[in-house]
């Protein structure tokens, strides 16, 4: 026996379903059936260490080739058969398979052993000849694709010509003279491709099978999904050596696959199909109609009854839907591969839904397997499933969402267009940064090139726009305006085109969208019961809502959106931005302020912004009842409400040539001129604004007060928060926060009240995190804006540095995700736990907060959670999801 601690090969018997780390996701599975006792032929699977051993060193590890002797043998002598034996062959199955499946690897090489001998003893065994040449001519086919290298197109060729000249379109029309023939062809196509003959020596077979799934580790194709699915890169992958069971050895065998559930709706109730007198690959390829589960039932009772027996004990195994292939090989069933199945978000609630209600699994259970990506995903509006569509080409799935709109080629005509008032989508190549103004104006983007981490991709999530991206079948002429299809078709600019971005579909033509029924419910407009989805949802939410330790809070600026997130479950108004309060109409006021020559002037202008600011509070506080609303005071730069420096000077100099002087122009150019600066991210903004110009920030707090103080006299229970922002050192706030009570005071006494209020702060300059301990003896809360912190951090702007090489750096590995889309744990959130600490030391009662969009990201918020924040708050829309994961960070979800 091989000592199991260096063992690169283990028997089928030896593993579990644990073990998908060293024996694969298939391995593991297929020794967990084993080990249930079900019918799994043997075998036994090679390591992923042996596989990165391989790849590191460039060659099988010492003891690897020794190890499958050993075990082959003992595989020998279970069955009485031994590997290629020209009487009576043992033939193997070689299949890959990593811990995640991924789909770019080797696929599988089936009859191993069989060669110009063995494959006569083949059909004497099974008086067969047939099925014999037929399963060699597959081994041909496979090995010399996979394992060889040579393009499959020309082994699909030589057996299409085959079957025209045979006047057939189906495989099972070939007679054995065909197939007699179609080998000896196979067998001169792999000479004069790779130079030199079909191995007929079944080990070398073997060894070369293994070793080209180790080489596809690392294949392009298996780099890219890698890339795209967030999948370490040294993770290698097992090998599993099968003994083969045969579903082509007539019309009492075949092959199929199953779901204990159905994997698109999560409906109770088996889903399958099964193919007649096939192999394995036969079922998916779509060579022949496949048949029912049902149907198998009449063609096999006792074969089927087993199956369903089988798929039962599965499911209630792993407490879970499963994903099955299986053969019968002259009436016997074989189990050859089960996983838990994937599934539509759809069918991940309401199969943990069920599975709950059936006793299965417990809820805490159920909300763990259910995710927030998902739970977004069914928020989007969605195509209409009903209606007639004509697909044009499927992409990859970049950003969610259907859109619809007229096909536009250029970055320009999208924004000429839908300045016109046109819903347009942009199609292109390929993006790059010329084209953001055009990713902007357009309903959706859809490229040829490209996969999910290309600039179209990363560019589109990020504004929450709907894009299709690497859709290949689409020729892009942009010089023509135009493109065509595999198929034929073609799309002129200005023709109608849909397109799905949950699932990468591009439709012509205008499919028709319909509103999400979770997003009704949450709006009230729908009753929970109202249908099995809903139903599903609610009682997921309902208990994350009880599970969770983090409350969730929404960012939201309008009487509107504060309604809207209350609905959508939100405690609280975690941010509440007051610069949209300046602009419109109300920016010739902020100019009088900027130009404004002395104090008075500038009192003017605030007196008349005050009462204007009053009435933005009170419908939010009504709004926002008995809820706590943090209030930011004004945090850009001054210059952003006010003209453009070029277009202004451009206009005064024209003033000046006509022999015009306008002084307010002037004014403001000077005033322009003055606020002027190189970097106003880095510039007069925040608490500096407040510190340089007090008016602003008091006149706000008077307005938060007064506001307030009309909705507490109205028997009304506001609870406002007020937050100064960019706050470096403590010295700021004691200065900000001293005038900020001296209003408080003014206003509780004219109004005769005492107005409940807290004042505190954001945490999102590095200074302010490591001197956190003495900010927090001013501060009653910390709200951490962690874009402006990620910024900081990193010492880039997001505007700058996003479009521009983010997609360079995801390519070479700096980062996989953007850290402006989920927090950089490591170092942005390393001065989160920080501030916490030195926080909660100064002020253990600090309450403690999160207001960047990191707050609606599964993963931040799992991190949030982790490092004892209080809650999180996020828009409006992302609230549920934010919900969601809080409670499953608390159930210990990963
Ligand atoms: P994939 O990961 O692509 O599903 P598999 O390793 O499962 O690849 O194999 C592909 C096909 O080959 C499957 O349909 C499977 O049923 C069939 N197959 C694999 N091993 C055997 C075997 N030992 N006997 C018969 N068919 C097999
Ligand atoms: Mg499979
Ligand atoms: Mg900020």
């Amino acid at each position: 026996m091989i000592d199991p601690v260096t063992s690169f090969v283990y028997d089928f018997s030896q593993g579990s379903k644990d073990q998908k780390d060293l024996l694969g996701g298939k391995g593991a599975n297929l020794a967990e059936m084993t080990n249930l006792g079900l019918p799994v032929p043997p075998g036994f699977t090679i390591t992923t260490e042996a596989c990165r051993a391989y790849l590191e060193e460039g060659a099988e590890p010492a003891g690897l080739a020794d190890e499958v002797t050993a075990r082959l043998s003992a595989l020998e002598e279970t069955m009485g058969r031994r590997l290629g034996d020209p009487a009576d062959p043992l033939l193997l199955s070689v299949r890959s398979g990593a811990k995640f499946s991924m789909p770019g690897m080797m696929e599988t090489v089936l009859n191993i052993g069989l060669n110009d001998e063995s494959v006569h003893g083949l059909a004497r065994a099974n008086s067969n000849e047939r099925f014999a040449m037929d399963s060699y001519r597959r081994l041909l086919q496979m090995f010399g694709s996979t394992v060889l290298g040579i393009d499959s197109e020309v082994f699909a060729e030589a057996l299409d010509e085959l079957k025209e000249k045979r006047g057939t379109t189906a495989d099972l029309d070939l007679d054995v003279e065909d197939l007699r023939g179609l080998v000896e062809t196979f067998k001169g196509l792999i000479q004069s491709h790779v130079g030199r003959p079909f191995p007929q020596d079944p080990r070398e077979q073997l060894d070369l099978a293994v070793r080209a799934v180790f080489d596809s580790w690392n294949t392009d194709r298996a780099r890219l999904y890698r890339r795209q699915e967030r999948i370490p890169e040294d993770l290698g992958t097992a090998v599993n050596v099968q003994v083969m069971v045969f579903g082509n050895r007539g019309m009492t065998s075949g092959s199929g696959v199953a779901f204990t559930r159905d994997p698109a709706s999560g409906h109770r109730g088996v889903y399958g199909d099964y193919l007649q007198n096939a192999q394995g690959e036969d079922v998916v390829a779509g060579i022949r109609n496949t048949v029912t589960l049902a149907d198998l039932g009449e063609i096999d009772k006792p074969a089927h009854d087993e199956l369903l027996q089988i798929m039962d004990t599965l499911e209630k195994h792993y407490r879970d839907m499963c994903d099955i292939e299986f053969t019968i090989e002259d009436r016997k069933l074989w189990m050859l591969q089960t996983r838990v199945g994937k599934r539509t978000a759809a069918a991940a609630f309401r199969i943990a839904y069920m599975m709950a209600d059936e006793g299965l699994i417990d809820l805490d259970e159920a909300v763990r397997r259910v995710h927030g990506a998902q739970l977004g995903q069914l928020m989007f509006p969605s195509f209409d499933e009903s209606a007639a569509r004509e697909l044009l080409a499927k992409g990859m799935n970049a950003s969610p969402g259907a859109a619809v709109g007229k096909a536009v080629f250029s970055s320009a005509t999208a924004v000429e267009w839908a300045e016109k008032g046109e819903d347009v989508i942009l199609i292109r190549k390929e993006t790059n940064p010329d084209d953001l103004h055009g990713m902007v104006a357009a309903r959706g983007i859809l490229t040829s090139r490209g996969g999910k981490t290309s600039h179209a991709a990363v560019v589109a999530r990020g504004m929450g726009r709907t894009c299709v991206c690497g859709a290949e079948a689409i020729d892009v002429d942009a010089k023509n305006r135009r493109f065509t299809t595999a198929d034929g078709a073609e799309i002129a600019e200005g023709d109608l085109i849909s397109i799905d971005g949950t699932t990468g579909h591009v439709y012509a033509g205008s499919v028709p969208v319909v509103p999400s029924s979770i997003v009704r419910w949450f709006e009230g407009e729908l009753d929970a019961t109202s249908d099995e989805l809903v139903t599903a949802v609610a009682a997921l939410m309902e208990h994350a809502d009880k599970a969770r330790r983090m409350l969730v809070r929404a960012n939201a600026d309008t009487p509107d959106d504060a309604s809207r997130a209350r609905r959508f479950g939100a405690q609280g108004i975690g941010l509440c931005r007051t610069e949209h309060m300046f602009l419109g109409e109300r920016r010739e006021l902020v100019e009088h302020l900027i130009v404004a020559e002395n104090q008075s002037e500038q009192e003017k202008a605030l007196d008349e912004l005050l009462p204007l600011q009053r009435k933005d509070f009170a419908e939010i506080f009504k709004a926002m009842n008995g809820m706590p609303v943090t209030i930011r005071l004004i945090d850009p730069p001054l210059h952003e409400f006010l003209p453009d420096l070029t277009e202004l000077s451009v206009d005064v100099a024209l003033e000046e040539e006509h022999g015009e002087h306008d002084e307010r122009h002037h004014q403001l150019l000077t005033a322009v001129r003055r606020l002027h600066e190189q970097n106003p991210m880095l510039g007069l903004r925040g608490v500096r604004l407040g510190i340089a110009i007090p008016g602003l920030f008091t006149m706000q707090a008077r307005a938060i007060l007064m506001a307030a103080a009309d909705h507490l006299q109205a028997n009304g229970d506001p609870r406002p928060e007020i937050m100064v922002p960019l706050v470096a050192s403590v010295k700021e706030l004691e200065i900000i926060k001293a005038k900020l009570e001296q209003v408080a005071r003014e206003v509780e006494q004219e109004r005769g009240i005492t107005i409940p209020h807290k004042i505190g702060t954001m945490i999102e300059i590095p200074r302010a995190v490591v001197t956190a301990d003495k900010i927090a003896k001013v501060a009653e809360f910390f709200s951490f804006g962690t874009n402006d912190l990620t910024q900081l951090t990193w010492g880039f702007s997001r505007d700058d540095v996003e479009a521009e090489f983010f997609s360079t750096y995801f390519e070479q590995g700096v980062f996989q995700v953007s850290p402006f889309e989920s927090l950089d744990t490591e170092g942005v959130g390393s001065l989160v736990r920080t501030a916490v600490e030195l926080g909660r030391k100064a002020r253990p009662d600090l309450h403690l907060g999160v207001c960047g969009e990191h707050g609606g990201d599964p993963h931040s918020i799992h991190f949030f959670d982790q490092v004892g924040l209080d809650y999180v708050s996020c828009s409006p829309f992302r609230v549920p999801v934010a919900r969601l994961e809080a409670g499953r960070a608390a159930l210990g979800a990963e």
